[in-house]
Formats: structure tokens, sequence, C-alpha cells
């Protein structure tokens, strides 16, 4: 596992409760925000990352995976006793397996987002799964149009609908450097990915990237709850060892799209619930 700093940070912003949640742990980093029109979104977000919370020490990618799954049962199973309304949550983030050094893992259901910074380049490592992503992949509408879409609150898959759950999730090589960010759409949705770049660069450390990052959504206008958490590599003066052709990197059978990371966001969710708040920072 590579040397890691890290910090999160969340704020409700114009919202009255904030329902997203996180957990940050030295090896699992992770946004959940909690599904609009559902009963109890704070619950199921807060499921979502203590669920990884309580992942093992020394995990393998198999049971992190495993653990998603497991609380997407038990979220719902509690949805089904809401006459209806239901309850859901994207859950969305990075882990670091301790026996894969420069691996990690990348995971997403949802619309919350992993990004990855490497040197002045920003790449979104994740796909939305929502109603307005899939008008763009197929061509129906552009990234533009789709924050003003009557969809755009839609996500198209989450933990709590039931049914099986296909979790995107994939690896990749880190290099020295890399910085990671993990954030719920109330980021990306008032923040576009030049801004985010800039404050990205212009931050020494992980916690003055976040404390940026989640002002400059408020102040923007803050019309969702945004949580961010930031996870830098430590820079290396050895050798890269990112391409390493013996550590064998693995996806489902799914991979990442990257062809539409130009658009600014599409998912929204309704004033919410109680969630995680506050602040963690850790190294
Ligand atoms: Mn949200």
């Amino acid at each position: 596992m590579p040397e890691l700093s890290w910090a999160a940070g969340t704020d409700v912003g114009r919202r009255k409760k904030n329902e997203d949640a996180y957990v940050v742990r030295g090896d699992v980093f992770a946004v959940a925000d909690g599904m609009g029109g559902h009963a109890r979104g704070d619950v199921a977000a807060t499921m979502a990352v203590e669920a990884l919370a309580g992942l093992r020490e020394r995990f393998q990618r198999t049971e992190l995976l495993e653990v998603i799954r497991r609380v997407h049962q038990e979220i719902s199973a509690l949805a089904a006793d809401t006459g209806g309304l239901g309850m859901g949550t994207t859950l969305t983030g990075i882990g670091f397996e301790s026996e894969r050094p420069n691996v990690v893992l990348v995971f997403n259901v949802g619309d919350s987002r992993v990004y990855r910074l490497r040197g002045s380049e920003l790449r979104q490592l994740t796909h939305d799964h929502s109603v307005v992503q899939e008008l763009i992949d197929a061509g129906h509408i552009t990234a533009a149009e789709a924050g003003s879409h009557p969809d755009r609150n839609v996500v198209t898959r989450s933990l709590g609908e039931g049914g099986h759950l296909e979790i995107d999730w994939h690896q990749e090589h880190t290099r020295g450097g890399d910085r990671f960010l993990v954030c719920s759409d109330g980021l990306v949705k008032e923040v576009d990915e030049p801004t985010i770049v800039a404050v990205l660069l212009e931050s020494t450390t992980a916690d003055e990237a976040v404390q940026r990052l989640v002002r400059t959504a408020v102040e923007h206008g803050g019309r969702d709850n945004v949580t961010v958490a930031i996870v830098d590599v430590a820079p290396t003066d050895a050798p890269a060892l990112d391409e390493d052709p013996d550590i064998d990197v693995d996806t489902n059978p799914r991979p990442p799209d990257r062809s539409d990371r130009d658009g600014l966001l599409i998912a929204d969710t309704d004033p919410g619930r109680a969630g995680f708040a506050g602040s963690a920072a850790g190294r």
C-alpha cells in the first residue's frame, strides 16, 4: 500500500439536513449520498459507510465488494418496510489492499464520483449511474443540457433498490503524487472541472483542498449537501513502479467509459435528513 495522507469534510449547503455520509479509514475512502425522494436517505447513507468502516484490516478486494452487496441487502430489507417510499444511497470510493502496493480499487454505485489528479490532468474514474448520463451516452442530450434536464435527479443504480446489485469497480496503478478526489454530486453540481483542478493544484495539503472545495461549492450556491474526501499518494523519488507488469489489475466486465467527462452534473437530491457531518483528517 502506498504512503497516503488524507482529509474529508462535508457541509449541509442550503439544505435543511445533511444526508451525505463518508468514511475515511486509511485504506478505504468513500462517500454515500442518501437518495432524494426516499424516506430515510440519511439512514441508508450511514449504513453504507458504516459497513465499509467495519471492513477488516488487510481486506481483500472481494471482501470489500461483498460488504457493499451485503449492506445493499440490509438497506433493501429496511426499504421494504417504508410503505413504498423506499430508501437508498449512492456509494462511491477507493480502497487500497495491503498486499497490492501501487494499486487502487475504484468502486461506484450511483452518481457520486472519483477523480484522479495526476500532474495537472483531472480524470474522472467513475461513470455515473443516472438517467442523464444514459441520455448523454446515447447521444440524446449533451452534458451541458443534463444540468437542466427534468430527470437530472434520477439515479439508475443505488444501494437499497433491491435485487442483485451490480457494482462498477476496477483497479488502477497509482503513482507518487497522485491526488484522488471522492465527492458527492453537491460538489460537481456547483463547481466546474477547471475550477476543481485549480483548487487541487493550489492546495498543498489534503485538508486545505477539502476545505477549499467544500467552501467553493457552498459559495457557488450550495444547493445540495457537499462532501469531499482527498487522498494524496506520497511523492516518491524512486523509479515509477506504477506500470509494473507483475501487478495485475482487474476490472469487472464493464470498465468505466471515460468519453464523457466534460459535463457538469447532473444529479440532485431533495432536502434531506441528518447524516454524518463534520470533518476528519489523518495520515
Ligand atoms: Mn447529492
